[in-house]
């Protein structure tokens, strides 16, 4: 026992909660079984505040401290399937771990995950987590998204969780040939959820959507 409980989940966080959840995402047009399973299997109360938890299966963000909210599963649901469209991401890139909810959802889908975060308590958090839970492909670092992580690049897929105004260049040149960057991107109140592909020279972009997310800050927190 945690002292969330267990790691089924009782009462709010149980089975039957978490089902409604996925029934939810399905509804929005959420198709990838491995992606509903895995909103279905992670258990999202365990990476929020013990006071939080009884709304942790609710499809919204929430607060995790430091200014920072827990993407909202829609949105985790949305990006992962988009990064899985086509071919399986080997290495994939993270910016933005927090709390780790998004990052424990995708790492069993993929070979690796580097993850950057800017608030060292954050990560510390983060990396409790996944130990708690057994997650052992992921890679964190307390460090800048705007610089990448050009050490373990190129990467096969790029994730952002917080919204620059543009794409930074160099995350473009740490992404492999034919790879994918799933950010969003502009100002808070219009942000557009993109999937940039990497052809040659070429960047070919779709818009997914719009979205609402923290902005991407410059330097450490
Ligand atoms: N997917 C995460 C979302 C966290 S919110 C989750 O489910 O918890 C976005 C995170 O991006 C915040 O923790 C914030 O501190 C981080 N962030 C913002 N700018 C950053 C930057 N330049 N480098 C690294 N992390 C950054």
């Amino acid at each position: 026992m945690t002292k969330h409980g267990n790691r089924a989940g009782i009462g709010m966080t149980s089975a039957r909660t978490r089902e409604r959840l996925v029934q939810r995402l399905r509804d929005q047009r959420i198709t990838n079984p491995v992606v509903l399973d895995q909103i279905r299997n992670v258990p999202r109360h365990l990476f929020v505040d013990e006071a939080l938890a009884t709304r942790a299966y609710e499809d919204t963000a929430l607060p995790i401290g430091y200014g920072q909210t827990i993407s909202q599963p829609y949105v985790v649901a949305r990006m992962t399937e988009a990064l899985l469209e086509g071919t399986i991401p080997g290495k994939v890139l993270e910016i933005g771990t927090g709390c780790g909810y998004q990052t424990a959802v995708l790492a069993p889908l993929v070979r690796f995950v580097y993850s950057i975060e800017r608030i060292n308590a954050l990560l510390d958090r983060a990396r409790n987590r996944f130990k708690e839970l057994g997650i052992r492909n992921v890679h964190l670092r307390h460090g800048d998204g705007f610089l990448g992580w050009p050490a373990h690049g190129p990467y096969d897929a790029i994730l952002m969780a917080a919204a620059p105004l543009a794409i930074p260049q160099v995350l473009f040149d740490q992404l492999a040939p034919g790879g994918k960057l799933i950010a969003p991107v502009g100002p808070e109140g219009k942000q557009q959820l993109m999937r940039i592909t990497k052809r040659g020279e070429e960047l070919q972009k779709e818009t997914l959507g719009l979205v609402s997310f923290v902005p991407l800050l410059q330097g450490l927190g």
